[in-house]
């Protein structure tokens, strides 16, 4: 490899470093020209932009905010924006290329893009918050469009901010254009089912993984990592599909209990008391990292990358893991479960209901005509069935882990894409 990518970070928990090597393993099966993984490696555009903001208290703080364009050659850039502490740019770069990956698996005409801005939200009040996301939009906006490069919302984010983004982008505009974002909120355009599409999707797959193991979901156990966008509503599903959803967790404790815990009365709890701490129908876990290693059937990590990496995947219990998260399992924490027989469903498959369900608001954005829930979730549920089925069968007749299957299916699209538009000049 060449210029950036020889100079790029070897980290387990880099999370550019896994998207990178499971690029390469596709690639290497795969029978493309030496040049097919220096494409795809390396992002077509990237916008780092500073963040000036106005404090409520009157003084300014500098923030950074990126924007990676992935790959283009399936359609507009789509991705989710973050503000997180933790954002970095080579973070916006893995998580980009995550996003083409999982928007060709699941075949929407989208390629990949990721967002983020460098700083906690929850220590910003609303309007700070307001004025960030503004700046941001509008620093960024050369790049944006609602056939260009679609943001959405991601850790951190929400259809509030998502509203904001639209409506920058839209004055500036001069008219209102509903397709620029996803996620935004039912009244300004949002499509119903988007709220719960990526935990809807989880649970299809994670049901579907259970089936295979031939372990029964009522009765079946389950750890959930993260009780925010994803995890919070996964945890609901599979409770109402009969699993047992003995322990969750968010960034403030975990809770445990081992007769499974009620979670329509836990979602109350974190309303009333912002955490999961302190629900008075269990146990409280050591700290985050001890679910992880429950002995349960399903484990779903729904908070961020590189929690299940080369120190803690020997201890992995779990029978089947559904990653709600976006590179949860670091390479070496793969090959560890691969070879301890763990079946790992792949956030580019297991969390793909989140993009799809953008997909079908953007759809009815540019046609100006709604869909019922209904009709939002059987079609949701429809295009995860049939990319679990691709994803297993791919698996199955090349005896390769789903995530290998998952990510050549997909690399593959994005590659004949490509080759068929011919490279320019
Ligand atoms: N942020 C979500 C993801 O990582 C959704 C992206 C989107 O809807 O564009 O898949």
């Amino acid at each position: 490899m060449t210029g950036t990518l020889a100079a790029a970070p070897t980290h387990d928990r880099n999370p550019l470093v896994a998207a990178r090597s499971q690029l390469a393993d596709a690639i290497a099966a795969l029978d493309y020209g030496p040049g097919m993984l220096d494409m795809l490696a390396t992002p077509r555009r990237e916008v780092t932009v500073s963040v000036p903001l106005r404090r409520d208290d009157g003084s300014v703080e500098v923030l950074v905010g990126h924007r990676v364009q992935h790959n283009l050659s399936r359609g507009p850039a789509k991705g989710g924006v973050r503000f997180s502490p933790d954002v970095t740019l080579d973070e916006v770069r893995a998580l980009a290329m995550w996003m083409t990956w999982k928007c060709a698996l699941v075949n929407i005409p989208y390629g990949g893009a990721k967002g983020g801005v460098a700083f906690d939200p929850r220590g910003y009040s609303r309007g700070e918050i307001q004025r960030v996301t503004r700046r941001y939009t509008s620093e960024i906006m050369p790049i944006l469009g609602p056939t260009t490069d679609i943001p959405a919302p991601d850790i951190g984010t929400d259809e509030q901010v998502m509203s904001w983004m639209m409506d920058t982008y839209s004055v500036n505009r001069g008219h209102t254009v509903l397709g620029v974002v996803t996620g935004k909120p039912v009244a300004l355009g949002g499509s119903l089912g988007r709220a719960s599409a990526t935990s809807r999707g989880v649970v299809h797959v994670a049901l579907a993984a259970l089936a295979h193991r031939g372990i029964v979901a009522a009765g079946a156990t389950a750890a959930v990592q993260g009780f925010g966008k994803v995890g919070r509503d996964a945890a609901r599903l599979l409770a109402e599909a009969g699993v047992r959803v003995v322990a969750v967790s968010d960034q403030y404790g975990a809770v445990h209990d081992p007769a499974g815990l009620g979670v329509p009365a836990l979602m109350r709890h974190v309303d009333e008391t912002g955490s999961v701490v302190g629900f008075a129908a269990s146990e409280p876990l050591d700290d985050g990292e001890e679910l992880l290693h429950l002995d349960v059937d399903l484990l779903v990590p729904a908070a961020v990358e590189a929690v299940l990496n080369a120190d803690n995947a020997h201890r992995v219990r779990a029978s089947v893991i559904t990653e709600g998260a976006n590179g949860p399992t670091t390479p070496a924490a793969d090959a560890v479960l691969e070879a301890a027989g763990v079946l790992v469903v792949p956030d580019i498959l297991a969390n793909a209901g989140g993009v799809i369900v953008s997909y079908f608001e953007w759809v009815q954005a540019n046609q100006a005509y709604w869909w019922s829930e209904d009709d939002v979730n059987a079609r949701l549920a429809e295009r995860m069935q049939a990319a679990w089925e691709g994803v297993v069968g791919y698996a199955a007749r090349r005896d390769i882990s789903l995530r290998r299957a998952a990510t050549t299916l997909a690399v593959e699209t994005v590659a004949n894409a490509h080759l068929a538009r011919g490279l320019y000049p």
